[in-house]
């Protein structure tokens, strides 16, 4: 299968989760089939195809079937067979999208595999000799083959020119459950979209910002290696109720390229202060955003953290690469989750963590200390959530340090966590030594303890990356925290 083709499968399945809904007759569905539909395994084909055949009488007829057929080579190859000679005049065609799509296809065999009936006036005007019958016969035979080749060699000549049109998606007309638009739309978002000026590079891919029906949005262009991490977020995003204010809005997910190169891109809100690690760089923050901003960052977690039950519930779903790069920081100061190329799900009815399918790690200066000793368990999805919160009592000791109390309070330069104890490049076996092995963490100095509100944080942030996972406050407590402190009237000065 082409790059094209694969990625296009790969999308159709990361949106939908399933394959299309086909029309399906007699043998060709199965057992237990409701309303004569089968269900194509995702980027699978639905066909119809016809056949002439002898029925017990002795006479031609038409015999129709439909169904699915495997996203393979095998289904592609069997879409393809009218093209090659068989016993029986069949003619065969396939469809993608949307569901039941085979209903209105209707094959149509080669021409001379009919046989007409017998027309009173034709006969009237047929010459009675034979031979000149089969000589026609034969010269329109030439004749139809030579234009039959001519159209091919045209087609392929077209196509060799033409780039490949975006991934088909399947065109429903809503995507139902996911936080981005209707998928049909999806599909021509990232046909109009206009490209501006590259705005970040991560791991993974280089973000863009770029125009879509005069907005900004931004768009994530993953590199090609990189499949894994651009299928595991699109997922993500398309889980059940995704959606909320401190999660990075999605907008939709498609393919680009031409017959030599392939783009895999997601499309989302843009957020022109970028992430918080760039933010903190220039701003100072007064308390009061601090803890709002804060609280704006553990709603995020905390709603990505919990499951919702019932038929249209969500998933719990962590992180796994929280750190000041993967937040990004909205015009009104608050907070929205990004990056969720590593992200895992629950899945409450299995007991079972949907372990995302690629080997990318996180980030090694945010793992948590039972990540650097390999003492997680990749089972547990608990584990999973508490190491996110170790991850984020560092974003939060990041946010401490960039806090003035006062007009003239001193306040810190931006560091990263670990600033003083590991090298700007820290190796894993550097990590492990500083964090598990000498059990260090960053400074949480006097200082800090003397504003009511940064203190509070502080006592937070310690409790979020307490050595024993199981102590950790959750996402949902330290909310609550924080909105104690932001309710309280204005921040008391205790110096
Ligand atoms: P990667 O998976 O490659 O790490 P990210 O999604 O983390 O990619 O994005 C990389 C960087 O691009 C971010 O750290 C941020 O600076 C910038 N960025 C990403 N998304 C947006 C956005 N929606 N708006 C503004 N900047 C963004
Ligand atoms: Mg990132």
């Amino acid at each position: 299968m082409s790059d094209m083709c694969r990625y296009r499968t790969l999308l159709k399945k990361a949106l939908t989760g399933r394959g299309t809904i086909c029309e399906c007759s007699g043998v060709t569905c199965p057992d237990g089939a409701e309303n004569s539909t089968c269900v194509t395994e995702p980027g699978g084909y639905c066909f119809v195809a016809v056949e002439m055949v002898i029925d017990e009488r002795g006479e031609e007829v038409l015999e129709r079937t439909a169904g699915c057929l495997p996203p393979d080579e095998s289904g592609f190859m069997q879409c393809k067979s009218s093209q090659v000679p068989t016993i029986n005049p069949k003619a065969i065609d396939c469809c993608m999208e949307p569901d039941l799509c085979n209903r209105r296809l209707e094959p149509r065999l080669p021409e001379e595999a009919w046989s007409e009936p017998d027309s009173p006036d034709v006969r009237s005007h047929a010459p009675n000799h034979p031979e000149l019958l089969v000589g026609a016969a034969l010269l329109l035979l030439l004749l139809t083959f030579a234009v039959a080749l001519l159209v091919l060699l045209r087609r392929r000549r077209r196509a060799a020119k033409r780039p490949p049109s975006p991934a088909p998606l399947p065109a429903e007309l809503s995507s139902g459950s996911g936080s981005g638009l209707p998928l049909l739309v999806q599909r021509t978002v990232a046909k109009q979209i206009q490209m501006v000026e590259s705005i970040g590079k991560g791991r993974y891919g280089e973000v863009w910002l770029a125009r879509w029906r005069g907005e900004r949005v931004a768009v994530k262009v993953f590199f090609t290696t990189e499949e894994a991490s651009w299928f595991r977020e699109i997922e993500i995003y398309q889980t059940v109720l995704m959606r909320h204010e401190n999660i990075l809005g999605f907008i939709a997910a498609d393919i680009k390229g031409t017959g030599s190169w392939t783009q895999m891109l997601l499309i989302t809100d843009y957020y022109e202060n970028g992430s918080l690690y760039d933010y903190l760089q220039t701003t100072v923050l007064d308390p009061h955003s601090l803890v709002s901003m804060a609280y704006s960052i553990a709603s995020g977690l905390a709603h990505l953290h919990m499951d919702i039950f019932g038929t249209k519930g969500k998933p719990a779903i962590a992180h796994r690469d929280i750190k000041s790069k993967n937040i990004l920081v909205k015009r009104n100061g608050q907070c929205a989750i990004a990056d969720f190329g590593l992200a895992v799900r629950y899945v409450a009815e299995r007991n079972e963590v949907d372990i995302a399918p690629n080997t990318r790690a996180g980030t090694r200066r945010y793992m948590a200390p039972e990540v650097l000793a390999d003492r997680l368990d990749p089972g547990d999805f608990e584990a999973f959530k508490m190491a996110d919160m170790y991850s984020l009592g560092l974003v939060l000791w990041e946010m401490c340090r960039r806090c003035a109390a006062g007009e003239r309070a001193p306040v810190d330069a931006y560091a990263p966590p670990y600033h003083e104890l590991v090298p700007p490049e820290p190796t894993f076996e550097d990590m492990r030594v500083a964090v598990v092995e000498r059990g260090l963490r960053p400074p949480l100095p006097a200082r800090w303890l003397q504003s009511a509100p940064r203190a509070a944080l502080a006592a937070v942030v310690a409790e979020c990356w307490h050595a024993n996972p199981p102590v950790r406050l959750s996402a949902v407590r330290v909310k609550k925290t924080l909105a104690r402190h932001l309710a309280a009237p204005a921040p008391a000065k205790l110096v």
